[in-house]
């Protein structure tokens, strides 16, 4: 059952953030995470602040630099049909089309995707775990198999998004309204990993949101792609997903950005990849060795070692493709 809550639908964006700066307000989007969340207690809200109104947050224009701007409150499904977006920035498409259901992306916002929470089920369960503030993780001795293998600890969750490894591979940009004013963060540093903060997955502050997402200029020569790996066919979240964004020379690899999804607590970009990438020809023997240093530094918990090869089997696989 939900918890009782006020509810108000903001008209503006002033308003919104008006509304935001007051104690246990939460921000409502599309609401397939959030109300999933409220349902189940995983926190407490006293006012949900609904910007479903604020058509000025929707839609993708391009920018004046000859790049994209796409809007917080654009559905994924939007985004996976935009004739632009595919063309410039396929991995991007591609990214929004393996999200969820059809139904769930017709809902479902590019801002809430980006601050969805975690799936961990003890998160999600009744279990006062430590990101919920209590003293253990119980994923470290319990079920772990679709917890993190990089950057894990003291938590172990996985970032559940599938846009934002693929935003972090192509250098885009999120735009952050507040109560003192607009700011920009480069999409790699909007989120954090547990060690830094054990209670949040991004640097916005409870009175902040996303506005939009600015893709810059696709260079010339960048190929992008997006692979995720389900445990069932339809829908369901990545137990390994690799965003790849390469700026080609022929078959040179001038430039890399390789990022994982689905192992870490956070988008996870791979720089021991990229490097294994530049300046080589994009072959069979590139793509293996990019695999193998795609998956160097792993530490899998007891039952998640099977995400070290399928790191190396999606990695590569991508290459290949894009090759
Ligand atoms: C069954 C199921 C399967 C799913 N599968 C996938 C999947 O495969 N891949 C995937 O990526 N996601 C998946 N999702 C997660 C999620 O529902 C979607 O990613 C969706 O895009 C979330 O957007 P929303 O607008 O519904 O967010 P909401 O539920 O409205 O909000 C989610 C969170 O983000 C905050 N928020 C929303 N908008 C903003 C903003 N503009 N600024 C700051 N904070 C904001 C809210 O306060 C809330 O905490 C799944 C969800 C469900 C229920
Ligand atoms: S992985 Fe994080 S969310 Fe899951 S039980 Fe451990 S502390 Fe809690």
């Amino acid at each position: 059952m939900l918890p009782n809550f006020a509810y108000v639908r903001a008209e503006s964006k002033r308003e919104a953030l008006e509304q935001l700066a007051s104690e246990g307000a939460r921000l409502h989007a599309g609401g397939t995470d959030l109300l999933g969340c409220l349902h189940d207690r995983v926190f407490g809200v006293e006012k949900l602040v609904s910007i479903g109104r604020l058509d000025e947050l929707r839609g993708i224009r391009e920018s004046a630099g000859g790049g994209l701007v796409i809007g917080a409150l654009t559905t994924i499904a939007e985004i996976a049909e935009d004739a632009t977006v595919r063309e410039r920035y396929p991995g991007l498409a591609q990214a929004a089309a393996e999200v969820a259901s059809p139904q769930l992306r017709n809902q479902g916002t590019l801002g809430g995707n980006l601050c969805q929470r975690p799936r961990c089920w003890y998160y999600r369960g009744d279990f006062h775990c430590a990101k919920k503030g209590g003293d253990l993780c119980y994923a470290v001795e319990g079920e772990n198999r679709y917890h993190a293998i990089f950057g894990g600890g003291p938590c172990y969750i996985v970032h559940p998004s599938d846009t934002a490894p693929m935003l972090v591979a192509l250098g885009a940009a999120v735009r952050v309204a507040g109560p003192r004013g607009e700011r920009e963060i480069p999409a790699a540093e909007l989120f954090v990993l547990p060690e830094q903060d054990l209670h949040h997955e991004t640097v916005l502050r409870p009175d902040e949101m996303i506005t939009e997402v600015s893709l810059p200029r696709p260079a010339a020569g960048l190929r992008s792609s997006y692979r995720k790996v389900r445990e069932r066919g339809s829908w369901d979240f990545a137990l390994t997903s690799v965003a790849l964004a390469l700026r080609l020379s022929g078959r040179r690899v001038e430039e890399a950005r390789v990022v994982l999804g689905g192992v870490a607590p956070i988008p996870w970009r791979s720089p021991a990849a990229e490097a294994a990438l530049t300046g080589q020809t994009l072959d069979a023997a590139t793509a293996r060795a990019a695999a193998e240093a795609a998956a160097g530094g792993a530490e899998p918990l007891e039952q998640n070692g099977y995400k070290v090869p399928l790191v190396k089997g999606v990695v590569e696989e991508s290459l290949l493709g894009l090759a």
